[in-house]
């Protein structure tokens, strides 16, 4: 049914009303809060300005049952990432003792700063035992030339501003509306209402913030939201702020890393954090995943700071180290999963969504690695320790790059096998205009997870949910995927 899909879809509508379509789903958008800021060059003063988000016309055919394995999947990566962190020694040894092959925090600053401050708090003694995570498992359908049924495969695992849940949320909204505000949407009965799943994602991140804070138990303190300066997708963040308030009484206040420095200090005694004198309860990062986040040695400073306090970290430093490409290569490897869960059922599903990944170190794997990437590179993607888009090598830009690497840089990155994603035909809408053709789409599957620093694996788990998902779009022409790097659109997926 799927496969049948690929070359009928979406369905046939005269350019009229493609084009009344267009003017619907602008105005939904903008109505709705589906909204970013605009390019500086669009700007009016004082941020008074906003465009539409990058938006799908129409909802992606995705296959149920594929989608349906990553909301079940989602519970075992919240525990496994969970149990990760609490890992000390599995920690040192990739980012850099035991072990001098990965020596991974000696040839990335980045991640070099990351375990300093790392190994830092670990030694005075964590004083905050509860951590929130909301992390994002990102999927592609994998389906080669020739096979049947198209799965889900692993792109990545994001632990740290895992963002769009609320824009996400609303696009399924905008879809419906289309669907029930005009009777040509689906000419062809294919968009009904029953195949666009309800998306909880942007209530169940807000009542995870809400019951980390209440975790914390200090009724006057509020959540800070840690933001990039200038920050165009604010609208996806200040839903939460908004929600959080109306629905908790939990007020969110929005600040850079550069003005807490200005603003915060930890209480002495308690280690408690307070920003304009007031205390945080809950420290939730949408900045600070990338070194173009610490503006100073300063704003390194106040991570350091942020991390050595009472308040809950959403992610805690060792969350944001987990989540590193490296980490997710290693989980590939046979017995590494076995390490953190029991159940082998559980483990083969993990598994069973697991690309092919390896390291491009100093060891006999790497240098096979190495070998096959020069010499076959469009079947990977390389990737180095790094979020937000924009970092990858692709294909034949990879033989080139590999070459101009040293050996202790080569094994900062890692190798992956592309996914070869089906192609379906739709519209995307940026900045007012329709771009038509060929696209993939990209599922996210949200989870939030609230744990203790337990050492072992009991009662080591508060809050495990699987919470809401995000489908992005782009053009088959792009390699990257990020909605605020500029490459794919937020779209719904319309189950199959
Ligand atoms: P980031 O943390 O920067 O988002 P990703 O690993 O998600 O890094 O890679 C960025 C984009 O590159 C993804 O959204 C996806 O579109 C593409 N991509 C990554 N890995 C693969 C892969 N193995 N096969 C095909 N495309 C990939
Ligand atoms: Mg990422
Ligand atoms: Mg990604």
């Amino acid at each position: 049914m799927f496969n049948a899909l690929l070359s009928s879809y979406p369905p046939q509508v005269s350019e009229a009303n493609l084009k009344h379509l267009k003017e619907l789903s602008i105005d939904w958008a903008l109505s709705h809060g589906v909204v970013i800021r605009p390019p500086a060059d669009l700007a009016l003063a004082n941020n008074s300005s906003v465009i539409h988000a990058p938006l799908a016309l129409f909802p992606s055919p995705f296959p149920k049952k594929a989608f349906e394995k990553g909301l079940l999947l989602q519970p075992l990566f919240n525990l496994l990432f969970h149990r990760l962190t609490k890992d000390n020694e599995y920690i040192k040894e990739i980012m850099n003792e035991n072990n001098c092959r990965n020596r991974l925090s000696k040839g990335d600053d980045f991640i070099e700063k990351l375990y300093n401050i790392y190994l830092t708090v670990n030694k005075e003694g964590i004083s905050q035992p509860i951590s929130l995570s909301i992390s994002r498992s990102d999927y592609l359908l994998h389906l080669p030339s020739g096979a049947n049924e198209p799965k889900i495969l692993q792109v990545e695992y994001n632990t740290i501003a895992s963002s769009f849940s609320s824009l996400s949320t609303l696009a399924t909204d905008m879809h419906r509306y289309l669907l029930k505000s005009t009777n040509y949407f689906d000419s062809s009965s294919i968009i009904k209402n029953e195949s666009l799943p309800q998306n909880e994602a942007m209530d169940s991140l807000v009542k995870g913030i809400a019951k980390a804070h209440e975790l914390y138990g200090s009724q006057n303190a509020v959540v800070v939201i840690i933001i990039q300066p200038n920050e165009r997708n604010a609208f996806d963040q200040r839903w939460i702020e908004y929600k959080l308030l109306e629905n908790y009484n939990v007020q969110m206040i929005r600040k850079t890393l550069t003005e807490i420095g200005q603003e915060g200090r930890l209480d002495p005694e308690t280690k408690a954090l307070h920003i304009d004198d007031k205390e945080i309860s809950v420290a939730y990062f949408r900045s600070a995943y990338g070194p173009a986040d610490y503006l100073t040695e300063k704003d390194w400073d106040i991570r350091l700071l942020i991390e050595r306090s009472r308040s809950i970290k959403c992610p805690t430093v060792a969350y944001q180290l987990v989540g590193s490409k490296k980490i997710q290569q290693m989980l590939t490897n046979p017995g590494v999963l076995e390490r953190y869960i029991s159940n082998e059922s559980d483990v083969q599903n993990l598994r069973s969504c697991f690309a092919g990944h390896y390291p491009l170190d100093a060891s006999s794997e790497g240098e096979v690695a190495a070998n096959l990437a020069l010499k076959h590179p469009e079947d990977y993607v390389m990737k180095p320790q790094r979020e937000g888009g924009g970092n990858n090598i692709y294909s034949t830009d990879i033989p080139k790059f590999i070459s101009g690497l040293s050996l202790s840089e080569r094994s900062t990155y890692i190798l992956m096998d592309i996914i070869q994603s089906p192609l379906i035909h739709n519209f995307l809408l940026r900045q007012g205009e329709l771009i038509e053709g060929d696209m993939i789409s990209e599922l996210g599957i949200y989870g939030v997870f609230i744990g203790t620093s337990n050492s072992d694996f009991e009662n080591e788990s508060i809050v495990n949910e699987t919470a809401g998902h995000l489908l992005r779009t782009k053009p088959k022409e792009t390699n990257e995927g990020g909605v605020a790097s500029g490459f794919a659109v937020i779209d719904s997926p319309l189950l199959i």
